[in-house]
C-alpha cells in the first residue's frame, strides 16, 4: 500500500471553533424548567428546539447500518452532505476533484457553488464501467475528493467493491461514495468494510429505497473523525424535530424489504418488457430502481409519454447519454402503462 499525506482539511475548519447551542452547555440530570433557548413556554409540539446531535435516531440508525453512532452525519438530505464535504476539504478557488462522468448532477452544482473545478472521467461507452487508473490519473496534488456514485444516476450500474476499495487505497484524498441506491443493489455496500478506509465517505439516503423523500434525510458515514467535522460545520438544528420524530417511527414501520423486492422484481419485468419494444434500442442494466433506455427517438417518446400523462426523465442531452430515457420504476400498474405507451411507437 502506497503511503498517504494526512488527510488535507481546510486550516479555517481544522480550527473551527464550533457555535455552541444552548443545549450543548448543559449536561445534568433532570431538568424540567428550561429558560436558556429563548424558546417559547407554551407547549405546541415544537417549541422547543431540537438535537442538533440527533441522538436518539443516530443510534436506531447506527444498529440498522451496523456502524458506530460516532460514525453518522444525519443531514438536510444528501445535498447538505454533498455540499459539506466541498465546505471541510476543499479550498475555493484553487481546489479541485475528480467524478465519473456521466453522473448525478448535485457534485458539480455544488462545486461550482463552492468554486471547486471537477475533472470529470467519462465511464466506458459500451458498458458504463470505471477505470481506476484514469480516475486516479486525472488527480493531482489538489484533488481533494473524489466522487463515484454507485449504483450511479444515471446510467445504473454498480462498481464492484473491490475497485471502490483500490480507489480508497491509492487516492490522496477523500473518496465519497454515493450510495443512494444501495438498496435496490446486489454489489456490497462500502459501509461493510468502511473501518478499513479513514479517508472514505459513504452517502445514503431515506429518499429512494425508504419512501421518505418529503421528509429530507440524508446519511453520511465515515471515521469518527471526519464523522465529527461534519458536525461542527453543519448548521446547529439542520434536521428539524418533526423530521427526527417521523423518520424514528417509520424506520420501524416501512415496509422497506417488501419494497425493495416489488421494485427489484418490476425492474427486471420492465427491463424485458422494454427490451421487446420495437422503438428501444437498448436497456441498460440496472442495480437501482431506475432504468436507462436508449430509444430511437428520445424526445418524440419523451412527448408522447408526456401527453399520457406520464413523466420521465430525458437524458438525450446528457454527454454520454445520447438517445436515453431514465425510467423509474413505479408500482405494477404504472409500469403496465409505460409499456403500452412505449409500444405503441
Ligand atoms: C436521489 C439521489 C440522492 C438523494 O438526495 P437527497 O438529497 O437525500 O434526497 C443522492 N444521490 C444520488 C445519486 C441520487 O440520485
Amino acid at each position: 500500500m502506497t503511503t498517504k499525506k494526512d488527510l488535507y482539511i481546510r486550516p479555517n475548519i481544522a480550527q473551527l471553533e464550533p457555535y455552541s447551542t444552548a443545549r450543548d452547555e448543559y449536561k445534568g440530570g433532570d431538568m424540567s424548567i428550561w429558560l436558556d433557548a429563548n424558546e417559547s413556554p407554551y407547549d405546541n409540539g415544537v417549541n422547543r428546539y431540537p438535537d442538533p446531535h440527533q441522538k436518539a435516531l443516530k443510534q436506531q440508525i447506527a444498529e440498522l447500518k451496523g456502524v458506530a453512532p460516532n460514525q453518522i452525519f444525519i443531514g438536510n438530505g444528501s445535498d447538505e452532505a454533498i455540499d459539506l464535504c466541498f465546505r471541510i476539504f476543499c479550498e475555493p478557488g484553487r481546489d479541485n476533484v475528480v467524478s465519473i462522468s456521466p453522473t448525478y448532477g448535485m457534485y458539480s452544482v455544488a462545486a461550482a457553488i463552492n468554486n471547486i473545478a471537477v475533472r470529470e472521467v467519462p465511464l466506458a461507452e459500451a458498458d458504463y464501467g470505471l477505470s481506476t487508473s484514469s480516475l486516479l490519473a486525472a488527480a493531482d496534488e489538489h484533488t481533494r475528493l473524489l466522487w463515484v456514485c454507485s449504483p450511479n444516476n444515471p446510467t445504473g450500474n454498480a462498481f464492484s467493491l473491490s475497485q471502490l476499495e483500490e480507489l480508497a487505497e491509492k487516492f490522496d484524498g477523500v473518496l465519497v461514495v454515493d450510495e443512494a441506491y444501495a438498496d435496490f443493489s446486489s454489489e456490497k455496500s462500502m459501509l461493510t468494510v468502511l473501518g478499513d478506509h479513514p479517508n472514505v465517505v459513504v452517502l445514503q439516503t431515506l429518499s429512494k429505497a425508504w419512501g421518505m423523500a418529503g421528509l429530507r434525510l440524508g446519511l453520511a458515514f465515515a471515521s469518527p473523525r471526519i464523522a465529527e467535522l461534519f458536525a461542527r460545520v453543519k448548521y446547529p438544528y439542520n434536521v428539524n424535530a418533526p423530521t427526527q420524530q417521523e423518520v424514528a417511527h417509520r424506520l420501524q414501520t416501512e415496509p422497506h424489504d417488501a419494497h425493495v423486492a416489488e421494485v427489484c422484481a418490476e425492474r427486471e419485468w420492465l427491463s424485458e418488457q422494454l427490451s421487446a419494444l420495437p422503438c428501444v434500442e437498448r436497456v441498460f442494466p440496472s442495480d437501482a430502481n431506475f432504468l436507462l433506455v436508449k430509444v430511437t427517438d428520445p424526445d418524440g417518446l419523451y412527448a408522447r409519454l408526456v401527453e399520457k400523462g406520464i413523466i420521465v426523465r430525458n437524458r438525450n442531452r446528457v454527454k454520454g447519454c445520447e438517445g436515453c430515457l431514465r425510467i423509474t420504476v413505479g408500482t405494477p400498474e404504472q409500469n403496465r402503462v409505460v409499456v403500452r405507451v412505449v409500444g405503441e411507437r
